[in-house]
């Protein structure tokens, strides 16, 4: 089935679903294919994770290390995998050679940050779900920005990509947290409610959007990893073997 219709029949299925509805479906259907979890063991990443581990520990799950990261994500990335007992973490990173020839200072990302973003998350992730199907985001349409528009099943560059938890609030995130007793970033407490990479996340103040502090100044507003263009052939989903 093409890709396109196979997410616009899963939106109609799925308007009203549960995450973990949604999230079970997504990896029982042959028609998905082969499915990976994308996560940045950020301040929320623990909810998508817990309900993935609640249904199969060895899905992958793909975390992008931009090696720029704080090293309370990198200690908290292993806590929390272990903690859930999932199976096959897979730490992804630019290779060292492209590091070498584009950001040998790592200072790319204070004079271009677009490019610096394509060098240690876009591309590594390209490249890792060469493997896949299909993809799984935490993105919500409760942090604003083109995020607020987001369909449940997309269409993006020749893969279904899913978003369990699109219609979920903030606060249905924070009370998930808590009725389950996961473990939160350490930073959270510390007025991050969003995190990416350590010199382009800064704290949020009260009232301010969740992803406020993140490249605050600059108009970007996303890396790259959401927003690429859907231009490429859309030759349907393989089934796995
Ligand atoms: S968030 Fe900042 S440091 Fe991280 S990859 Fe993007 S520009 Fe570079």
């Amino acid at each position: 089935m093409p890709i396109l219709e196979l997410a616009q029949r899963c939106n109609l299925l799925h308007r009203r679903s549960a995450p973990q509805t949604i999230l079970r479906h997504t990896l029982e259907d042959v028609r998905t294919g082969r499915v990976a979890m994308v996560s940045s063991f950020g301040a929320d990443s623990v909810v998508l994770l817990h309900m993935l581990s609640c249904i199969d520990k060895s899905a992958p799950v793909l975390f992008i290390d931009t090696l720029m990261l704080f090293h309370e994500t990198l200690k908290y990335q292993k806590e929390v995998a272990e903690f859930l007992g999932l199976q096959d973490v897979r730490v992804i990173s630019t290779d060292t050679s492209a590091l070498m020839n584009r950001d040998v200072d790592c200072l790319l990302h204070q004079s271009n940050p677009d490019a610096c973003c394509a060098l240690r998350k876009t591309e590594p992730l390209a490249k890792a779900l060469q493997g896949f199907d299909t993809w799984i985001s935490g993105r919500r349409r409760s942090q604003g920005g083109e995020r607020a528009r987001m369909d449940i099943f997309e269409r993006e560059d020749g893969r279904l990509k899913v978003n369990p938890l699109s219609a979920w609030s903030k606060d249905q995130m924070r009370d998930y947290i808590t009725q389950q007793r996961l473990p939160r970033h350490p930073l959270v407490e510390q007025g991050y409610p969003s995190i990416g990479c350590r010199p382009c996340t800064t704290r949020v103040q009260d009232g301010e959007d969740e992803r406020a502090g993140r490249w605050r100044g600059a108009e970007k507003t996303e890396c790259g990893i959401h927003n690429r263009p859907k231009s490429l052939p859309d030759g349907g989903i393989k089934r796995s073997a």
